[in-house]
C-alpha cells in the first residue's frame, strides 16, 4: 500500500520539497521546524539544472526566475595572477545541453519560495517552534499528536532524526572550513566578475564568487583547511582563525587579500560530511538530504541532493508498499551520492594543486574546449529525477 500521509521534521530545502513533492501525489504532509520563522540562515546557493528542473515541476522556478541570476560561464582563474584557466558556459547554453536553467540565488530565497507554495497547499501543514529530539516513532507519534505513515527527517546535517535509525551515519568534521561573507556589489572590486560564477584557485584554498542579484551584493566562500571547534553555521570566527584564513591566502593577488583582510563580519563555517550508514529503518523513517548525506560543497550540490531526494523519495512511496519504496530509494539514491563525493573530493584535489600538479592541471584544462568540460557535467546536470 502506498503511504496515505508523511510527518516531516524541517523545514529547510529537503522538508519543504519534499512537502510539496508528496502534495503532487496527493499525499498529505506535516512540517516540523524548530526555528520559530524562516529568516536568512544560510548563504548563496548555485542551482543546477537537475534541481532546477524539479523546482520546475513542482511550480516553483517562475517565483525565481525573474530574481535570481542565470550566470553566462562558470570560470576559474588563477588566484595569484588572476589568468582564466578554463570557462563552462551556463547561461542559454544550460539551458538547451540540460534542458533546465542555472540560477545564483540565497538560499534564503529559495526557502522563501518553497515556503510560499507549502504554504499555499492545502495538503501541507507546516508547525513552526517544534525542535524534535525522540529516539522512537511512538513517543515520535506521542509528542506531536500526528501518527503518520511515515517520517522523513530533513533537518540537515546535525540531524536529530537520526536516532530513530539504527545504524545511521554520523556527522564528522572534514578538515575544512567556509568562509562565508556577502560584499554589496557597488562595492566590490572590478575583478569580480557581474555576469558569472568565478572559482579563483591558490594552492591549498580557493574562493568562490558570483552575485546574489536580489540581494544586489556578491556571495563570496573562501575554502581552506582548518581546525574545528564549533558545530555552528554562522558563527564569526576566531581572530586565530581569521589570522588562519589570511595567512592561507597570504600569496594570492593583492586585491583579493584586501577583500579578506577587510571582511570582519565574516562567518565560519566548520564543515562536517555525515559518513556511511542506514538512511531508513526498513519500516517507517526516512532520512533525506544534509541529514542522510552532508558533503563537502566542491561541486555545489548539496541542495541539489535534498531537492532530488525528496522528489524521488515522493515518487517511491506514492507508488509502492513502503518497505519496499525505502529500500529502493537508498538503494537508488546511494551510487549517486557517492559519485558526487568523489567528485567533490576531485575538484578540492584539482583546485588546490600547487607546483607541477598544478601546472599540468592548468596545461589539461587550457586544451580542452568548453563544450568538452561541459560533457564532464552531463550526469550531473543532465539527471532526471523519477517522479
Ligand atoms: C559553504 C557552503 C556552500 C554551499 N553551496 C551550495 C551550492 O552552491 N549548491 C548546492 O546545491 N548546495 C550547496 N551547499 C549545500 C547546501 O546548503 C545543503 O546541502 C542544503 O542546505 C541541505 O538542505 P537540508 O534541507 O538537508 O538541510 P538544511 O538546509 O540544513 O535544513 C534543515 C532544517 O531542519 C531544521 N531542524 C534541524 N534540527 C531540527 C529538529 N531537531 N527539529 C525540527 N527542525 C529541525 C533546521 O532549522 C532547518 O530548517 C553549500 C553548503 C555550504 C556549507
Amino acid at each position: 500500500m502506498p503511504i496515505k500521509s508523511a510527518a516531516i521534521i524541517g523545514a529547510g530545502i529537503a522538508g519543504l520539497t519534499a512537502a510539496l513533492a508528496l502534495a503532487r501525489r496527493g499525499i498529505p504532509s506535516t512540517i516540523f521546524e524548530q526555528a520559530e520563522a524562516l529568516t536568512e540562515v544560510g548563504a548563496g546557493l548555485q542551482l543546477s539544472p537537475n534541481a532546477t528542473h524539479i523546482l520546475d515541476a513542482l511550480g516553483v522556478l517562475d517565483a525565481l526566475v525573474p530574481i535570481w541570476l542565470e550566470p553566462k560561464e562558470i570560470r576559474l582563474v588563477s588566484g595569484s595572477s588572476l589568468r582564466a584557466i578554463a570557462s563552462v558556459p551556463s547561461g542559454s547554453f544550460a539551458k538547451a545541453r540540460w534542458g533546465a536553467p542555472y540560477g545564483t540565488v540565497h538560499r534564503a530565497t529559495l526557502q522563501r519560495v518553497l515556503l510560499g507554495a507549502v504554504t499555499a497547499n492545502p495538503l501541507c501543514t507546516l508547525h513552526l517552534g517544534r525542535h524534535l529530539d525522540t529516539t522512537s516513532r511512538l513517543a515520535f507519534d506521542a509528542i506531536t499528536g500526528v501518527e503518520a505513515d511515515l517520517v522523513i527527517g530533513a533537518d540537515g546535517v546535525w540531524s536529530k532524526a537520526r536516532a530513530l535509525v539504527l545504524g545511521a551515519p554520523s556527522p564528522g568534521f572534514s578538515g575544512n572550513i567556509a568562509w562565508r561573507f556577502t560584499i554589496p556589489e557597488a562595492l566590490a572590486p572590478s575583478i569580480l566578475d557581474r555576469t558569472s560564477v568565478t572559482a579563483f584557485l591558490g594552492s591549498s584554498a580557493h574562493l568562490v564568487c558570483y552575485p546574489i542579484r536580489e540581494n544586489a551584493a556578491f556571495n563570496i566562500v573562501a575554502n581552506t583547511s582548518g581546525s574545528s571547534a564549533s558545530h555552528d553555521w554562522d558563527t564569526t570566527g576566531t581572530e586565530a582563525q581569521q589570522a588562519h584564513l589570511l595567512r592561507r591566502f597570504s600569496g594570492w593577488n593583492a586585491t583579493i587579500r584586501k577583500m579578506l583582510e577587510q571582511q570582519e563580519q565574516a562567518t565560519f563555517w566548520p564543515l562536517y560530511e555525515a559518513g556511511a550508514g542506514r538512511w531508513h529503518n526498513g519500516k517507517d523513517v526516512v532520512l533525506i538530504g544534509d541529514a542522510a548525506h552532508a558533503m563537502m560543497p566542491f561541486a555545489a550540490q548539496g541542495a541539489a541532493m535534498a531537492i532530488e531526494d525528496a522528489f524521488e523519495l515522493a515518487g517511491m512511496v506514492a507508488s509502492r508498499p513502503l518497505p519496499e519504496a525505502l529500500e529502493l530509494f537508498e538503494r537508488h539514491r546511494t551510487p549517486r551520492i557517492a559519485r558526487l563525493r568523489q567528485r567533490a573530493a576531485f575538484n578540492q584535489f584539482a583546485y588546490h594543486a600547487r607546483g607541477p600538479v598544478r601546472l599540468a592541471r592548468d596545461l589539461v584544462l587550457s586544451m580542452r574546449p568548453p563544450q568538452s568540460l561541459a560533457a564532464d557535467l552531463d550526469w550531473i546536470y543532465g539527471y532526471r529525477a523519477i517522479g
